[in-house]
């Protein structure tokens, strides 16, 4: 046992593209499609408010305003993924995106919303189960 031990597992999503593996942390600004992953998230984001979309800010902890807070959501490795996935791949294509931890409730309530105002497939897996999301719906249920 170390010392110092809990260290915090940061939170890493993968999605493969034409066979090509990519990788986003949190807030990760690496990516050579930066600029346009957050556009495309942007105007996402636009639609998905017109269907009563209301970012989940509850569970941001930093002292951060509304505006940060929701910023700091949209920049989720998993929807910097998805992202991704939406800019480089053909209307319709199914989206398959792997994450190193548990999906958080906005991102699972965001990826709902792509999969309907996309017109997608979107499969999550992480630790703990696959969901697929579909119309608006995840197979899951809400329940994971
Ligand atoms: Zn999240
Ligand atoms: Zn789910």
């Amino acid at each position: 046992m170390k010392e110092n031990g809990i260290k915090k597992i940061p939170g890493q999503t993968w999605i493969e593209i034409n066979g090509k593996i990519h990788t986003f942390m949190v807030d990760d600004k690496s990516h050579e499609n930066t600029i346009e992953i957050r556009s495309e998230l942007n105007r996402i984001y636009d639609e998905m408010k017109e269907y009563g979309y209301i970012p989940n800010t509850t569970f941001v902890t930093h002292n951060m305003n509304e505006e940060e807070k929701e910023n700091h959501l949209c920049s989720h490795s998993e929807k910097l993924a998805i992202g991704l996935g939406l800019i480089k791949t053909p209307p319709g294509t199914p989206l398959l995106i792997t994450k190193n931890l548990r999906v958080c409730p906005d991102c699972h309530n965001v990826t709902k919303l792509i999969s309907k105002v996309s017109n997608r497939e979107i499969t999550v897996r992480d630790t703990n189960r696959f969901h697929h999301f579909k119309n608006g719906e995840c197979s899951c249920k809400d329940y994971w």
